[in-house]
């Protein structure tokens, strides 16, 4: 396959929008694919990521709890977005800005059970699967100068472009930071120099204690009650469950860490068993408001390098869940403003008020 091109391109107008051209990502099976029924089988004979067809999928890299025995692995990705078989150099022509698709793409089975809800792991096991995230992306970061971030995703369900029904997520580790990280650490930062606050941890204060009525000058009578409280989902000893004032996505969830942590790698084995608490509880919710939830969610953390220590006080590793409802349309892409067809007060309501026993 000498003809893959993967190369992160700089949109020259918008530098923050760029796209990553990966065409190996167009030979997946694609006309052969059924789509994706979400179904309760523990075991499907022909899935590459069930138990018995280790043969079918690259060599295992890492595996939880012993490679004979696994209940987590990882693998290599057929189908890499970025490799680690670099092509080119970058190269910049004009106004084409290009950087090289360089980095590695690997996939975590996440359960040797093909159709498991990850509310219905237990909570050892995804204490486990978020102790192999930090552990990997601590090994990625460690192997090559080059890797700018690792990023670890999952998608579940053919809505959140999952392309294998068997339950997976994604480690991809890349030659950039991401736009959508990048941002967040440069606005974060200069609210730290303003204020002297990590917006993080203000905004998880708020939503912890803020309450206010906002009264008409004139006529004296209320105008809006404030109760920040509202956004709050579940909350553990040293995590918190928030859904945003503001978010893209109608059901979107973030979890926060409690206490001051830029970087998820610095995240030890107890609090991980407790975050794992909220992150089975957190998912429990939105599966029943919902109804068998397809989502995509992803963890941020402060990139690694020299340069970003300056961000150290300014952010908080967070995981962001959010579940797809609804298709962007061309009014989304168009405007780059995302339409909510719920309100999140009354999202975060629900969410908190339904029966997860
Ligand atoms: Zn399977
Ligand atoms: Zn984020």
């Amino acid at each position: 396959m000498s003809n893959e091109l993967r190369e992160i391109r700089i949109n020259p107008i918008v530098p923050t929008e760029s796209v990553l051209v990966s065409t190996a990502r167009g030979l997946r099976p694609r006309k052969d694919e059924k789509p994706l029924v979400m179904g309760t089988d523990s075991r499907i004979a022909e899935c590459p990521f069930c138990k018995g067809n280790e043969d079918k999928t690259p060599p295992t890299l890492v595996s939880w709890p012993n490679e004979e025995n696994w209940s987590i692995r990882i693998v290599e990705n057929l189908f890499p977005v970025l490799s680690n078989k670099q092509q080119t150099q970058s190269l910049s022509f004009g106004l084409q800005h290009v950087i090289d698709g360089y980095g590695r793409h690997e996939v975590v089975i996440d359960h040797d059970n093909h159709s498991i809800h990850i509310d219905h792991m237990s909570q050892e096991h995804i204490q486990a699967l978020f102790k192999i995230y930090r552990d990997r992306m601590q090994f990625l970061y460690g192997t090559d100068a080059r890797i700018k971030y690792v990023l670890v995703f999952k998608n579940f369900g053919p809505a959140a472009g999952a392309s294998i029904a068997h339950t997976h997520s994604q480690i991809v580790a890349m030659p950039v930071v991401p736009e959508n990280v990048a941002n967040e650490l440069y606005h974060s930062h200069i609210h730290f120099q303003k204020f002297n606050q990590n917006i993080f941890s203000h905004l998880v204060d708020e939503a912890l204690t803020f309450e206010a009525t906002i009264y008409d000058r004139d006529s004296g009578e209320v105008r809006r009650k404030i109760d920040v409280g509202q956004y709050v989902i579940e909350k553990t000893k040293r995590f918190i469950a928030i859904k945003p004032f503001a978010s893209r996505f109608e059901w979107e969830v973030q979890i926060f860490p409690l206490f001051p942590q830029a970087d998820y790698l610095e995240c030890s084995d107890e609090d991980l068993e407790d975050f794992a608490l909220l992150v089975k509880r957190t998912m429990r919710r939105l599966n029943n408001v919902i109804g068998g939830a397809q989502y995509n969610y992803f963890l941020h953390s402060i990139p690694h390098g020299d340069e970003f220590n300056k961000h150290r006080d300014s952010y908080l590793w967070h995981l962001e869940i959010c579940p797809r409802t609804s298709i962007p349309t061309g009014f989304e892409l168009g405007s780059g403003l995302f339409v909510s067809t719920v309100s999140p007060e009354d999202a975060a309501k629900r969410l908190r008020d339904v029966e997860i026993n």
